[in-house]
């Protein structure tokens, strides 16, 4: 039988979006927050969702009633390795915001849960054993992608409000990527990587390209510093194996719910959250959920990163980017994309 209030431990995407769900139920639910106050722990940054390929939640959101309105739309993707530099147009990503700004996506999430009746404690660390969900995102003690970076503003720099810059270079960003992404009057570059985890270590790094890289600072331009951005991601090999623990639901990146190629976790926690409320609200073995929805999509993930962290170099992104047509729309970009996977498939390489 369910017992309620149903205690959510975090008030972040995967927590926020289960509590929408069970209380559209008519399901009491209680959040506890360890914040005082709605916000990402990582504060002031700018997220973008795949337009292609991943959507899928948004109408999932959208079904519950949570329209979620985003800062920005991004139509062109400059990348870049380092002597190649492609572009790819057409509709690409939605730019949000995260923290406790009004548009922010948790903040977003807190209205709707408000208006469907969710109670909220913030200011309070609570242990797994005082709820039935576990939502408290990456575990500090063992997060494997780390995330730095700069908030500048968008005026005086050269990057276009409708365009993101992906940069690899595997000196700047080991076994990652850079980006250049604006939202509404401020953009954020962010340096991600999965082998270099000490966040002093990657912003040298960063502050290095900073200082001497031509694209770097022709980018940059005049645009003044705002803030400074560290955050940590987690990805488990098998999420779904560490989804029940003592009773316990355990959703978003608390479980490593995360893309391990490229650390878009957003996806993930939306669903994890709506499959953990279902399971309660229908006693439905939650496990069995997860692996339903996502079938063999994080072995395939971890695959990847597993040959990245092992294999990739600069000669490598050189001459992937090569391969790619100097200027394609999003579906040349994507048949050509699928075209290749194909063909390394059958080659038995990456
Ligand atoms: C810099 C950065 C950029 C990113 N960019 C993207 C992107 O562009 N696209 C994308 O899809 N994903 C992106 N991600 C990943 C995405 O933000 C996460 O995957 C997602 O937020 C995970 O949601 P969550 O609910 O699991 O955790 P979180 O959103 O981290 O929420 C966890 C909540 O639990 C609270 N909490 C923790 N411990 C406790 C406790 N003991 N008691 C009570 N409360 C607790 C925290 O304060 C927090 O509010 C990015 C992440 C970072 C750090």
């Amino acid at each position: 039988m369910l017992r309620e209030p149903v205690r959510i431990l975090g008030a972040g995407i995967a927590g926020l979006t289960a509590a929408i769900c069970l209380a559209r139920q008519g399901v009491k639910v209680k959040v506890i927050e360890k914040k005082k106050s709605i916000g990402s722990k990582f504060g002031f940054h700018i997220n973008a969702l795949r337009l292609y390929e991943e959507s899928d939640f948004l109408q999932e959101l959208e079904q519950l009633g949570v329209q979620l309105s985003p800062s920005g739309k991004i139509t062109r993707m400059i990348k870049k390795s380092p002597s190649v530099l492609r572009c790819i147009e057409g509709d690409l990503y939605l730019v949000f915001e995260r923290g406790d700004g009004r548009e922010s996506i948790e903040m977003q999430l807190f209205h709707t849960a408000v208006k469907e009746g969710v109670e909220f404690e913030f200011g309070r660390f609570a242990t797994a054993d005082e709820a039935d969900i576990i939502a408290t995102g990456a575990p500090m003690d063992r997060f494997n992608m780390l995330g730095v970076g700069y908030i500048f503003e968008l005026d005086g720099s050269n990057l276009r409000p409708e365009e993101v810059i992906l940069v690899y270079d595997h000196h700047i960003a080991p076994a990652g990527y850079l980006c250049f992404l604006p939202s509404r009057d401020r953009f954020m570059l962010l340096s991600v990587s999965f082998t270099l985890l000490q966040p002093r270590a990657l912003f040298a790094r960063l502050d290095a390209a900073l200082g001497g890289d031509e694209f770097f600072k022709e980018t940059v331009g005049r645009a003044r510093l705002l803030q400074k951005v560290t955050g940590m991601g987690y990805y488990a090999e098998d999420p779904i194996a560490q989804a029940m623990q003592d009773g316990k639901l355990y959703i978003g990146e608390a479980a490593g719910f995360q893309d391990a190629r490229r650390g878009f976790g957003i996806r993930y926690a939306v669903i994890s959250g709506i499959l953990a409320a279902e399971s309660v609200l229908r006693n439905r073995d939650f496990r069995i959920l997860l692996a339903d929805a996502f079938g063999r999509e994080f072995d395939r993930l971890n695959e990847k990163r597993k040959w990245i962290n092992a294999s990739c170099c600069n000669e490598y992104f050189d001459r992937w980017m090569m391969k790619l047509p100097v200027k394609s729309s999003i579906n040349e970009y994507l048949c050509w994309k699928n075209m290749e996977t194909f063909v390394q498939a059958n080659q038995k390489s990456f």
